[in-house]
């Protein structure tokens, strides 16, 4: 927790590679994990004298992207040389749209559990190139490059700076990953960088306008890292500043191992890009046709699936969030909700508790994602539609749901083969009710004398004889007949 006095202001970038077949301005392959060097050409190579061809695959994948976050997608943008060397940028400059670029001025609102809707303004959307890999590892005397990632489409997405905790940060990253998921431009994957964020991080007293110094963290690759790095950095800042020293701007890789940033250079080595229009890309023109079109074929996206979550399923606003975070999640829940709908009543809250509770704590806990969950949406459906039908009880149902994530077996076949049918024959559940009446004989004297919060510890016994069998309607209520 930071010191209550001040406050974070922070903006986050991010970049997003693009899942397109063929590179940005040439027709090489960007499949991931091939042979070094393997995927390249003269264009992405940087020859000279070569001509790019802009990619219209990822133009698309823009312009959704734009639409998607409320942006406005500009009807000219252009694209611009920001020179620099870099031994794995073999041109010596890097191909960005710097003062047009394809998208401005969209947002995302964010539901914060303790502030309710927060709006977060995104500058920007534009498309750039990513640079190649330098190989240090393993190598003796010197680096090897791998220009296959060269010329991979890139989106940078420029938040404003309104963001006020790691929490916010957190959450908004989530929705931007959650848009590039459903809109099937990016696999999102932090780990392998396919999701990259840089964080501008500064701090200021509660109530003043101006906001402080600034500095850029780097190098985080999981969400969580960016929430730790953004609260490191913004105590560090409060330190400094309360020990009378003054934050200097620049940027700072975090090292997750040692839990702390580190500075990566200063601002007097900032560098002077000299960005100059790209010569061989003419400005990129777009009709309100194409817009409109690529509008009009857009997949529902997270925010829409979450109020028809709330309207078609009367969810509640956390669990529509939770199932909507994902396409993969929300469709496993929705196929859930069929196959219970279908076979009994419709229970899509009991739906939904089976999936958010039962299901996502276990795949949390082994570490899975809900496509690689063990069991079958319309297996999970059964074991709820069993329960409506009292075969068997809410609590064997817990006991079902844990062999069938270790097998993926059908429900059916599970309660039949452990013997779990729940007992609905009154005089098999009389007799035991006999049973623990004459065990407990003290017990029973004690409730007739008053003492009827007893029931519960009968109920117990009886629960306990019948390997939680019975059914506990029957038990309560047969139990109260013999105690009365
Ligand atoms: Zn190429």
């Amino acid at each position: 927790m930071i010191d209550s006095r001040y406050e974070m202001v922070i903006g986050l970038e991010v970049h997003v590679q693009m899942q397109t077949r063929s590179k940005i301005f040439c027709g090489c392959s960007t499949q991931f994990g091939q042979g070094a060097n393997t995927q390249i050409c003269p264009v992405c190579s940087g020859f000279p004298g070569v001509l790019p061809v802009l990619n219209q695959e990822a133009v698309q994948m823009a312009i959704k992207t734009g639409i998607a976050i409320h942006g406005q997608v500009r009807p000219v943008s252009e694209f611009s040389r920001k020179n620099y060397f870099y031994p794995d940028l073999p041109a010596g400059y890097q191909i960005t749209q710097f003062e047009l670029p394809i998208v401005e001025h969209g947002h995302l609102d964010l539901h914060t559990e303790s502030r309710g809707a927060k709006r977060i303004g995104i500058t920007r959307i534009h498309m750039e190139v990513d640079a190649g890999k330098s190989l240090h590892e393993g190598i003796v005397g010197g680096s090897w490059v791998d220009l296959n990632r060269t010329g991979t489409p890139l989106m940078e997405i420029v938040s404003e700076p309104d963001m006020r905790s790691s929490a916010e940060a957190g959450e908004y990253l989530k929705k931007l990953r959650a848009i590039v998921r459903y809109l099937g431009v990016s696999d999102g994957n932090m780990e392998q960088g396919s999701f990259r964020c840089d964080a501008n991080v500064s701090v200021r007293l509660k109530g003043a306008e101006k906001f402080g110094t600034r500095c850029e963290l780097k190098n985080m690759n999981s969400i969580r890292n960016v929430m730790r790095a953004i609260e490191y950095e913004a105590e560090r800042h409060i330190d400094v500043i309360e020990s009378g020293g003054h934050i200097v701007q620049q940027t700072r890789l975090w090292d997750a191992n040692a839990n702390l940033s580190r500075p990566m250079r200063g601002k007097e080595e900032a560098h002077d890009y000299r960005y100059f229009p790209e010569p061989d890309l003419p400005p990129l023109h777009l009709t309100e046709e194409r817009i409109e079109t690529i509008a009009s074929s857009m997949p529902e996206l997270p925010e829409t699936k979450k109020e028809r979550f709330i309207e078609e399923y009367a969810l509640s606003d956390y669990d529509a969030e939770v199932l909507t975070n994902s396409l993969e999640l929300a469709d496993y829940f929705e196929a859930v909700a069929r196959t219970v709908a279908e076979k009994g009543q419709a229970d899509p809250k009991a739906a939904a508790n089976w999936v958010t509770v039962e299901l996502l704590g276990v795949l949390n806990k082994e570490g899975l994602e809900i496509t690689q969950s063990p069991v079958p949406a319309a297996h999970l459906g059964k074991l709820i539609y069993l329960i409506q039908n009292n075969t068997i009880s809410g609590k064997i149902a817990k006991q079902v749901f844990a062999t069938l994530f270790e097998t993926g077996k059908d429900p059916e076949i599970i309660v039949s083969e452990k013997g779990l049918k729940q007992v609905t024959d009154s005089s098999a559940i009389e007799e035991e009710v006999e049973k623990v009446l004459a065990a407990n004989a003290k017990e029973v004297e004690l409730y007739r004398g008053g003492k009827t919060k007893l029931i519960g510890f009968f109920v117990g016994q009886v629960m306990k004889a019948t390997r939680g069998k019975a059914n506990p309607g029957l038990v309560n209520s047969i139990l109260r007949q013999k105690l009365g």
